[in-house]
């Protein structure tokens, strides 16, 4: 029986949400822009921070690297596809975010799927921060830990949920370094501390602060100088480091244990050679230019501060993630498009994403716009919050 009713239907329900998502055709450009169709836009929704996508450091690495080894791995690592790039690229992060070893995987999110699903056996405790990544979300699903959530960056209900477990198991903390979202940190110094009072595991998803935080740009645990206390840290190359790719940092022996236990490195076909040549290309730009963290954050600061000055209601972020709170679903949608019109390109954070009530637009800058950008596109917020207020039928409520 055909039950393709059922999916018209749920299709049809996330409408009348106004949750609906589709996929929108686009070319990403340099310099922070975006076309869509033959219009452009300035890009302020890209988590390409260092605006490392477009630099023709990483692209003569990927197109030397094709000529010489074409464009698919053929397998998995562990069959024949482990290139030899891979020993280069894993020994560098390892150089990167002060650990013995590390090893890629094709994502972030598949790191993290492994690494969860891998360490958390029966009878293990998890215990995750209520607003971690769907990619550790569902890493816990897929491991056989017993899950404790704690309340977001809450360190005292975290250890009262430790306190609480079972002797017998590993406990596993896991959290966000940098929270995709709202842009706040997590306490990794208080985590660290945790960690060495209670025995645990500590697992940090460092996606969002590689390439942005620290001298090197070596993630939160460089910035807090606190390198070296942390088991498992994961990371991606999607980020920060303009490229495709996802990893995991630690101790010899977890790396070993992860070649031997982690099913989505095992079973899943290895990155091809032309993304390893970029993401070895674009660790060395990250570590040698500082100058594109100041610019990150210079252009960063300008949003944040004339936002604020313009009574738009701003999250409590520390990095380049700037979520400016709207609330209702709706609103956030109007916000956006009304942007959308005057040439910015910024995305509704609707539920399930982020929680009921909480919808956001989330806007970042990066590192390949200029100030002339931040000015235009400070301009276009003024006129669109204008517009609002001379409206009074259309009120943003929290946005303004
Ligand atoms: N962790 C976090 C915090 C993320 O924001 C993301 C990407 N949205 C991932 C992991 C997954 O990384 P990737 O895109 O490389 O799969």
């Amino acid at each position: 029986m055909n039950d393709h009713h059922f999916f018209r239907q749920v299709i049809n329900n996330l409408h009348a949400q106004g949750l609906n998502r589709f996929l929108q055709p686009v070319v990403q450009l340099p310099e922070g822009r975006i076309a869509s169709g033959d219009k452009l836009f300035l890009n302020l929704s890209s988590n390409d921070y260092l605006g490392l996508s477009q630099q023709p450091e990483l692209k003569e690495a990927a197109i030397e690297a094709t000529r010489r080894w074409g464009v698919g791995a053929g397998a998995s690592r562990l069959i024949c596809g482990n290139h030899e790039l891979y020993e280069q690229l894993e020994e560098r992060i390892a150089r990167f975010k002060g650990t013995a070893a590390a090893v890629v995987f094709a994502s972030g999110y598949m790191a993290n799927t492994g690494v969860i699903s891998a360490i958390a056996a029966k009878g293990d405790c998890i215990f995750s921060d209520e607003l971690n990544h769907a990619s550790i979300i569902d890493g816990i699903r897929m491991s056989r830990g017993q899950l404790f959530v704690y309340r977001h960056n809450d360190m005292d209900h975290l250890e009262e949920l430790l306190s609480l477990r079972p002797a017998s198991g590993k406990a596993i903390v896991i959290t966000d370094c940098v929270f995709s979202m709202d842009g706040d940190l997590a306490p990794l110094e208080r985590l660290v501390a945790i960690r060495k009072k209670y025995g645990c595991l500590l697992i940090v998803d460092d996606a969002h602060a590689t390439g942005v935080l620290g001298r090197s740009g070596g993630g939160l645990a460089e910035h807090l100088n606190i390198v070296g206390e942390i088991d498992a840290t994961v990371g991606t190359f999607s980020k920060a480091l303009g490229s495709l790719g996802g990893f995991v940092a630690g101790s010899n022996d977890l790396i070993d244990f992860l070649v031997n236990r982690a099913r989505s490195l095992i079973f899943s076909t290895a990155l091809p050679p032309s993304i390893l040549a970029a993401n070895i290309a674009a660790i060395d730009l990250t570590v040698n230019s500082p100058r594109l963290r100041e610019k990150l954050f210079d252009n960063t600061h300008t949003l944040l501060y004339n936002l604020r000055k313009m009574g738009f209601q701003i999250g409590p972020t520390e990095t380049p993630i700037i979520p400016l709170m709207v609330g209702e679903t709706a609103k956030a949608v109007l916000l956006a498009a009304q942007l959308l019109k005057e040439g910015l390109l910024v995305k509704p954070i609707r539920p399930p994403t982020v929680p009921n009530g909480g919808a956001r637009i989330r806007i970042t800058a990066s590192a390949a716009h200029s100030p002339e950008d931040m000015e235009s596109a400070l301009a276009a917020f003024i006129k669109v919050a204008e517009a609002v207020k001379s409206r009074q039928n259309v009120s943003l409520g929290a946005a303004l």
